[in-house]
């Protein structure tokens, strides 16, 4: 699995528009394989074309959350949905808060401007 396969994995869910219900992300956190060996306890999921999320690596250029100079900012909000581990969520029986939210999202990019890293939303 390269990194911009790995993006895709844990980050893009282009069949929904938004998460449709609140199991959402219990099932999707398990279906994208973050709740093996541990629950991933911060996941966001976006819901728009790959077009779309490609096209961010060519917009406002931000330092990321670590100091790299490699992150971009969409210019417009997009359609995401956060997944937070819940207080009592306990491994392998990992339980998400699902939050369907509207923000511009800040990626970092490599290579051939490909997302690789979800850094934040804002
Ligand atoms: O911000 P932090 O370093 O804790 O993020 C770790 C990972 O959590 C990120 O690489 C990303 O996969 C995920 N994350 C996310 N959505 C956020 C924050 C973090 O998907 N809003």
């Amino acid at each position: 699995e390269t990194p911009a396969e790995k993006f895709q994995r844990q980050h893009m869910d282009t069949e929904h528009s938004t998460a449709s219900s609140s199991n959402y992300c219990n099932l999707m956190m398990k279906a994208r394989d973050m709740t093996s060996g541990r629950c991933k306890p911060l996941n966001t999921f976006i819901h728009e074309p790959k077009s779309v999320v490609d096209a961010v690596c060519h917009q406002e250029n931000v330092t990321c959350k670590n100091g790299r100079t490699n992150c971009y900012k969409s210019n417009s909000r997009l359609s995401i949905t956060n997944c937070r581990q819940t207080g009592a969520s306990k491994y392998p029986n990992c339980q998400y808060e699902t939050s369907n939210l509207n923000k511009q999202i800040i990626v970092a990019c490599e290579g051939q401007y490909v997302p690789v890293h979800f850094d934040a939303y804002v």
